[in-house]
């Protein structure tokens, strides 16, 4: 199968512990719509490693927080970036909300979707694609209606480990079965039999002996076209490009 890379925009801000869940976080966050965001300078820099690294390298898609757009410092990153024929942007909601942590709100999810869509293609034009991943993988199959509804055309939401399924206490075949039957293509994250490999996966000791076994097997070939190919999802988050004093990389079978 091949791989598709993604990588999610998350500053330290958005960590569920800070926002955006009704019990982890400090900041309950009654409302999805935030003003005002300032990139922290870690993610700032993570930014810029970034940034060197993906330059004539593989097609990434970034999943954007849609505020982040309010940081001119942030944006000119991203002005760099969308310029790059290997990126695309699409959208990892508005302030980061952990939507299916809290009660139904099919409403107020559609119209986060609509400002989020409507921010972030203005700004990415040709780069923009009407993909989703839900902030800290809190996905529910209510999400799909209004995801179709405004658009969307594909989910990147599923982290399909057992593990996850007790954390989120639900089934996560039937949020792929909901998806799929509102018409949306559904790309899990690829996990291992031991566990979670993406994300936090990545740099959490045990997972990440395995998830780092498994990027480095199922990473051969890469296709920034997850809708055209049954393409396994591959993601990371921005913020990992500061670790190791700058020097991480994704752990790709070969460097594109
Ligand atoms: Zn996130």
């Amino acid at each position: 199968m091949m791989a598709w890379l993604s990588v999610d925009t998350d500053d330290e801000i958005h960590l569920p512990a800070h926002r955006g869940h009704p019990h982890r976080s400090s900041n309950s966050m009654p409302t999805w719509r935030t003003e005002g965001y300032r990139a922290s300078p870690r993610l700032l820099n993570a930014t810029d490693r970034f940034i060197e690294w993906v330059e004539d390298g593989p097609q990434v898609t970034i999943f954007l927080i849609a505020e982040q757009l309010d940081c001119s410092e942030f944006t000119k990153r991203m002005d760099i970036l969308s310029a790059m024929p290997n990126i695309l942007i699409a959208c990892h909601g508005w302030g980061h909300r952990c939507w299916s942590a809290w009660p139904e709100d099919a409403a107020g999810f559609s119209e986060m979707l609509i400002e989020s869509r409507d921010r972030i293609s203005a700004y990415a034009k040709s780069s923009w694609r009407p993909w989703f991943r839900a902030p800290g993988g809190y996905v529910a199959p209510w999400m799909a209606g209004p995801l179709a509804g405004a658009g969307f055309r594909l989910d990147s939401s599923v982290n399909p480990s057992r593990w996850v399924n007790r954390k989120m206490g639900g089934d996560w075949s039937v949020v792929q079965q909901s998806m799929e039957q509102c018409g949306l293509i559904e790309r899990p994250w690829l996990t291992t039999r031991f566990g979670p490999a993406c994300g936090p996966a990545l740099s959490l000791f045990p997972f990440s002996v395995f998830a780092r076994r498994a990027w480095r097997r199922n990473s051969h070939s890469i296709t920034g076209e997850p809708e055209v190919e049954n393409a396994l999802a591959l993601y990371w988050h921005l913020l990992d490009h500061g670790r190791n004093s700058g020097h991480w990389q994704p752990p790709l079978a070969v460097r594109q």
